[in-house]
């Protein structure tokens, strides 16, 4: 048969081949485990699911025969109720990854660049790719702050279109603070705030998220999502708050049907349930403390501080990858990353008490390849 790859767009044929990850009834099988004795605390998923309101109105949805709402607007509603935001600010997507896709894909020509602060969250180099741009890499300094005047340098001799900064950055748990943000607002580019873990993160003090800053200044959009907080990964239902005049644009790319109906029916009671979910948050924040000391109280791990449903472990003696096989072959799973700064390290989600407390076990009992 010929083949038709040079129909193919060259710059995508040069990409790298995403590596899925394995689904959970797939690895249990391959382990040989069932299902409900695996450990998951690779992907920082909520241990405690869905709110149970969320699924009553799942399974009391009388319309899923319909197209659903290309504006969801009563989603919005809520969630201007949520962030204070009005709803002309509000787009929501299939997952908070499918808003940084549409803000790559309007603002991104071929060759255009992004600066991006590694280590970090995969998808804003990934979507940077697929849209033909190039990432630019600021990395972070050893305790995972920003590097503010190389951000500042590179942002004016490169004309960058936009930067992505995850706070809570995901994998290291580090919160920047708002007046580095604020500092970065004033670049000649659209700063992305991706605020996935926000509802993890103590600041009392107001100093640190900054949905409430978005309108006041042009050129900065706020990323959320209900994965984390609402448990609701498996839905794919995030949205962006962003300026009007940039919303507008989003709303003539974006695909009508993009959030799912199931997604916006959770989505909306999870928001009406909201007591009942911070009650969970409350227990993952209890529970991080509690393995952040337990954790760093083992001889061969060094635990970064986390505002987010997770930690990063530094292994300081021993095998990192070694590590995460073995407590695989345990049904324990957790994060590994094949990526500079990063190889001597794991990152383990926060579960329930319990999955907390046999990831500990497996740790204190573990042969780490010395
Ligand atoms: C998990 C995660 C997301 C993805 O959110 P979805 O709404 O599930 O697409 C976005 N940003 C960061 C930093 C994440 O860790």
């Amino acid at each position: 048969m010929p083949s038709i790859t040079h129909l193919i767009r060259p710059d995508i044929a040069d990409l790298e081949p995403y590596t899925p990850i394995v689904p959970l009834d797939v690895l249990a099988t391959r382990l040989g485990l069932p299902v409900e004795q695996i450990v998951k605390l690779d992907a920082n998923e909520n241990p405690y699911g869905p709110s149970p309101q969320a699924l009553a109105a799942l399974a009391a949805e009388p319309h899923y025969a319909i197209y659903p709402d290309p504006e969801h607007a009563a989603l919005r509603a809520a969630l201007s109720n949520y962030t204070g935001q009005p709803v002309e600010r509000i787009v929501c997507g299939a997952g908070a990854d499918e808003i940084i896709d549409l803000l790559l894909r309007l603002l991104l020509q071929p060759g255009d660049t992004v600066i991006d602060c590694p280590p970090t969250f995969g998808m804003y180099a990934f979507d940077t790719a697929v849209c033909g741009g190039r990432a630019i890499e600021v990395p972070r300094r050893t305790d995972f702050s920003l590097d503010l005047d190389m951000i500042e340098q590179v942002a004016t001799t490169t004309s960058a279109r936009a930067i992505f900064l995850a706070s809570p950055n995901n994998p290291s748990g580090h919160l920047t603070p708002r007046a580095e943000i604020e500092r970065l607002l004033q670049l000649p580019l659209l700063v992305v705030v991706d605020e996935a873990y926000i509802e993890f993160a103590d600041y009392a003090g107001q100093d640190y998220g900054v949905s409430g800053l978005v309108g006041q200044y042009a050129n900065l959009a706020v990323l959320r999502t209900f994965s984390k907080w609402a448990g609701l990964a498996g839905l794919r239902i995030g949205y962006g708050l962003l300026p009007e005049n940039l919303a507008e644009h989003i709303w003539k790319i974006k695909q009508p049907y993009n959030v799912n109906l199931a997604a916006q029916v959770a989505a909306q009671a999870s928001l009406a349930d909201r007591d009942y979910l911070r009650t969970n948050i409350g227990k993952i924040i209890a529970e991080r403390e509690r393995m952040s000391a337990a954790l760093h109280a083992l001889p061969f791990l060094h635990v970064y501080a986390s505002h987010a449903n997770f930690l990063l472990c530094r292994v300081t003696d021993g095998d990192a990858a070694r590590i995460k096989q073995t407590l695989e072959q345990q049904g324990v799973l957790v994060r590994y990353y094949r990526k500079a700064g990063l190889r001597d390290c794991i990152r383990v989600s926060i579960g329930t008490p319990q999955q907390n407390d046999t990831l500990l076990k497996a740790l204190q009992d573990i042969d780490r390849g010395r």
